[in-house]
């Protein structure tokens, strides 16, 4: 086989059945490719707070058809409150001011994935529970390996399985780099408080942990710990290890911990992961690319990763239906997406420092930031929380295939 194709005849496997492997499966499907996904958990993964669809994501989704059905499933956030230990409000953002994390799309990482998976899922063949664990190349394809040691041969693989990636390691090994933010994320759904309302909490507290609070349209309540600390692999400790570790970090910092500490020993969905950007020289090698936040992560602290693995995806498919070699196909989708990721990786300054303070006065500081900044400090706030409206980054504009 080669690239001189006839698309049906085509088989192309991607790798990660999330927001970009799923949005590359349907494109790929339009275009008239062969597509097989295979993911490593044995089901979606649904875990998660909001994420954003904005930007070129948002028209890709339009594109899609979906925008009715992700209007609808919004999750009724109204803006952001950044409150102190008493629950009292040091700053208030609603979501049509510039400075809220809040969206006009506001929708579930989860909601989100089911929404693409329902879209796609007659369009591919499916596996779960399934990973790579050995790939070659030759000039007819890639024979890969999986982890019940059965080869099969496809034309390309296309790797969208997010930060911590295993088949990008086997292919690209070393060449990939992580930027480490010195802080580690965590999420996971809880019960309905009284204190939880429809607008997210924002609370600093001290030894550097912060709590965001957001509601959701399933009468729960979606929690997110971020802490500062050194790289510790935190990431790979088994979920009963990293239940620990949480409460362990949490459990004297006063606010609503006590409740969050019973939350985490409950929850069935936990998600730690270290807040890293990936950067990769290049995004393909022989039949090989990567998409997504397995290719250039640029972490929740930009504010646009899912914008740029949905755009990437999209571009990636494009430029394969539109390129009878795959290198250029490759090449070209290289050349579109990583200035933009790279202008996106580039966090404003005092990320994540100042808005992660690790002494008792630092926390009152970014209080009192807060609560000016409603009114006067717009634009510094902006600036610290990552301009997730700022103007530059949206300016990228969609290719049409
Ligand atoms: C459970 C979970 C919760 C998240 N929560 C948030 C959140 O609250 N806020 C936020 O901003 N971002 C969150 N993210 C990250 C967010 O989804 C991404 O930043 C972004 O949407 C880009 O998506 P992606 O498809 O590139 O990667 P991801 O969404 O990370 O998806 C990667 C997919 O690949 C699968 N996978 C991993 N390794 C392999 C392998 N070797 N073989 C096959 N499949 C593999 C994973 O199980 C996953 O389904 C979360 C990711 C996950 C997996």
């Amino acid at each position: 086989m080669g690239f001189d194709k006839n698309n049906q005849d085509y088989n192309v496997l991607v790798s990660g059945g999330s927001i970009a492997g799923l949005t590359l499966t349907y494109w790929l499907h339009h275009y008239g490719f062969n597509v097989t996904l295979i993911e490593r958990n044995d089901g979606l993964r649904l875990g998660g707070q909001n994420i954003d669809v904005k930007g070129p994501g948002w028209e890709v989704m339009q594109k899609m058809d979906l925008e009715k059905k992700l209007k609808a499933a919004h999750t009724t956030e109204k803006g952001i409150r950044f409150v102190k230990k008493d629950n009292t409000i040091a700053g208030e953002f609603p979501a049509n001011n510039a400075l809220s994390m809040t969206q006009e799309i506001e929708i579930l990482r989860g909601d989100f994935v089911e929404i693409l998976f329902e879209k796609v899922k007659d369009k591919a063949a499916f596996r779960f529970n399934t990973h790579i664990t050995a790939l070659q190349n030759d000039h007819t394809g890639t024979e890969v390996t999986f982890n019940n040691n059965q080869k099969e041969k496809f034309d390309l693989v296309l790797i969208a399985e997010g930060i911590g990636s295993s088949t990008r390691n086997l292919v690209f090994g070393s060449t990939v780099k992580f930027k480490y933010t010195g802080i580690y994320s965590s999420y996971f759904t809880m019960k309905k408080a009284a204190t939880d309302n429809h607008w997210a909490r924002w609370h600093n507290a001290v030894g550097a942990v912060v709590f965001l609070i957001r509601p959701d349209n399933h009468s729960t309540t979606r929690a997110c710990i971020f802490f500062r600390s050194p790289e510790r692999g935190y990431e790979k400790l088994s979920v009963g290890e990293q239940k620990d570790l949480l409460i362990t970090k949490i459990k004297n910092v006063g606010w609503e911990a006590d409740r969050i500490v019973d939350a985490i020993r409950e929850s069935d969905d936990l998600y730690v992961e270290r807040v890293s950007q990936v950067k990769m020289p290049t995004f393909y090698n022989e039949r090989v690319a990567v998409v997504g936040d397995a290719a250039y992560c640029v972490t929740p602290l930009a504010g646009k990763g899912t914008d740029l693995a949905i755009a990437g995806a999209y571009i990636l498919a494009g430029e394969l239906a539109k390129n009878s070699n795959y290198t250029e196909a490759f090449q070209n989708y290289q050349d579109l997406v990583k200035p933009y990721a790279t202008s996106v990786q580039k966090l404003p300054p005092g990320v994540p420092r100042l808005a992660y303070p690790s002494s008792k006065m630092g926390v009152v500081v970014l209080n009192g930031f807060f609560s000016l900044a409603s009114s006067k400090f717009a634009k510094f706030l902006t600036n610290l929380f990552g301009g997730s409206k700022s103007k530059t980054k949206s300016d990228f504009q969609l290719p049409t295939y």
